[in-house]
């Protein structure tokens, strides 16, 4: 496949710019085909977040869920020659037979939504081509006030899913139109509301 803009290298997408997409399209648009940055280290829950997943990275790399035995692995960057996107891998498990994914996430809100099963079906996908075992399961930590665990099943839906989004994220770069996307409550704090019309015409700081 060709890189046909400027900004971003097609055949690298990364995970992120995917599970961005999903958020909102237009993500995609002002960052991949415009260029535009988001500030995101400016954020306070972007901040929180990078600082659970470093911590755990670094000061948590024995921790196994209940009934597990298996090799950790930890912070794994992998690249999909398949699809062509690249992601990074920031706890799993290795049992002799499979797989399981670990992900923590700062939040209080316990659902599995859009976002999440993105992320869970491109890592599933990755780790399987590069360590050529399957990965039918993850543990989503949240953690924020108190700490809830779900199990959650990665089965070819989750997957088809994910690359569903990544092939709509690689369409909009591709294409360089911008997408649609309706005003919400996501657009309230977006980086992009002030040079967004679905933000700057809907919102007044
Ligand atoms: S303001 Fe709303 S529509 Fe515009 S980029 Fe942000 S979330 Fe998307």
């Amino acid at each position: 496949m060709k890189n046909t803009q400027r900004f971003y290298d097609i055949e690298m997408l990364n995970v992120t710019t995917v599970i961005e997409h999903v958020f909102c399209p237009k993500f995609t648009y002002y960052g991949c085909v415009l260029g535009l940055n988001q500030y995101e280290e400016k954020r306070g829950t972007v901040i929180a977040g990078r600082k659970l997943h470093s911590k755990h990275e670094k000061s948590n790399l024995s921790y196994l869920p209940k009934n597990i035995i298996g090799r950790k692995l930890v912070a794994l960057l992998l690249y999909s020659k398949k699809y062509l996107f690249v992601g990074k891998v920031d706890e799993a498990i290795e049992t002799n037979d499979e797989i399981i994914l670990i992900e923590r996430k700062y939040s209080n809100n316990h659902i599995i939504g859009g976002t999440m099963k993105t992320q869970l079906g491109l890592l599933s996908i990755l780790l399987e081509e590069n360590l050529d075992k399957p990965v039918n399961k993850a543990f989503v930590i949240f953690s924020k006030e108190g700490r809830y665990i779900v199990e959650f099943q990665i089965d070819s839906k989750i997957k088809k899913f994910a690359l569903d989004m990544l092939h709509d994220t690689k369409n909009v770069i591709v294409n360089g139109i911008s997408p649609y996307a309706k005003f919400d409550n996501r657009c309230l704090n977006c980086c992009y509301r002030k040079i967004c019309p679905m933000g700057s015409l809907n919102t007044t700081r």
